[in-house]
């Protein structure tokens, strides 16, 4: 199958490479070519990774290189069966990608969009033929975690190709409907965000109700870490987002918002619930 990725970013550089390695023919295709520099960097060093681990053997990784187009052209993704968006979070950009593309892919192409926040139904809205698109929403570093969320927007008529499709890279798809936050960033934020009343009301110090999460339910990662990791201003953006569709009990803690405002965004910026020095979270923060 000749895969299409719009965006080389975070997200469409490992979506790439993880269909690559699956034996899909990949373009993957951006505006910024030191994007497509940084790209080609970045699969490269993973994939050699992946055989230094012992994942796959240095002729799987030079097939998988073979295999993989890095362009700037919207004509080099033509005939392409699948194509999948991951440009910026902005409805209007991802818009103007869909209507770009459309007329280029295979007569019967599945569209997919790797959106974590903005209703797919909107998103497709800027198909001729809606019913071909459908949410593939995979999860940082794609070549790593074995979910997809299928996400079905209302007119969403590719389920079970959607479904083989994710098989096929070997990832696990779960299937949910259009709805906000979908299941995984919705009951993760709900997890955060009640950890960080916790705090609020002094319950326990953040590093406590982490180790209660990661020992008690063997969660890789306590709330609040992870809440680092992923940067406070996202998380409290979700929130907001969250709030407004879905009610109050999203409202976004203080503690959050007072943080954010301080410029105490998580691993990014060396201090959230946490202070940070090369990559580790050392102690809680005050
Ligand atoms: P990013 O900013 O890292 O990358 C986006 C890329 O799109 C950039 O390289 C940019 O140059 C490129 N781009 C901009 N306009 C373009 C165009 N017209 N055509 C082709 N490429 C274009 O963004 P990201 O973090 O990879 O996020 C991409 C999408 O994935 C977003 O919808 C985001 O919500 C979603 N997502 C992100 C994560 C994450 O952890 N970062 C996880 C799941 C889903």
């Amino acid at each position: 199958m000749h895969v299409a990725v719009l965006g080389a970013g975070t997200m469409g550089r490992d979506i790439a490479h993880v269909c690559a390695v699956a034996g899909h023919e990949v373009t993957l295709r951006d505006v910024d070519s030191d994007a497509l520099d940084a790209a080609r960097d970045h699969v490269e060093s993973n994939l050699a990774g992946g055989v230094e681990r012992g994942k796959l053997t240095d002729d799987e990784r030079d097939a998988a290189l073979d295999r993989l187009t890095f362009t700037d052209s919207v004509d080099a993704l033509s005939g392409a069966g699948v194509a999948i968006e991951a440009v910026p979070e902005d409805v209007d950009l991802k818009h103007a990608v869909l209507s770009e593309i459309e007329g280029v892919l295979a007569e019967d192409a599945l569209v997919a969009t790797n959106t974590s926040s903005l209703s797919v139904t909107t998103v497709m809205d800027a198909l001729d033929e809606p019913s071909r698109g459908v949410g593939l929403h995979f999860f940082n570093p794609a070549y790593v975690m074995g979910l997809v969320e299928v996400v079905l927007g209302e007119r969403t008529a590719v389920e079970d190709r959607a479904v083989g499709f994710v098989e096929g890279l070997d990832k696990e798809a779960v299937v949910v409907r259009d709805t906000p936050g979908f299941a995984s960033s919705r009951l993760g934020v709900a997890l955060g965000c009640e950890a960080m009343r916790m705090v609020e009301s002094g319950v326990a110090a953040p590093d406590d109700i982490d180790a209660a999460m990661e020992l008690g339910y063997r969660h890789p990662m306590g709330p609040l870490k992870l809440t680092d990791v992923v940067g406070l201003d996202v998380r409290l953006d979700i929130l907001e987002y969250l709030r407004e569709e879905l009610g109050e009990r999203f409202r976004p803690p203080q503690v959050l918002k007072r943080k954010v405002r301080a410029g105490k965004l998580g691993k990014k910026t060396g201090e959230g619930f946490y202070v940070w020095a090369n990559g580790e979270a050392v102690r809680p923060a005050e």
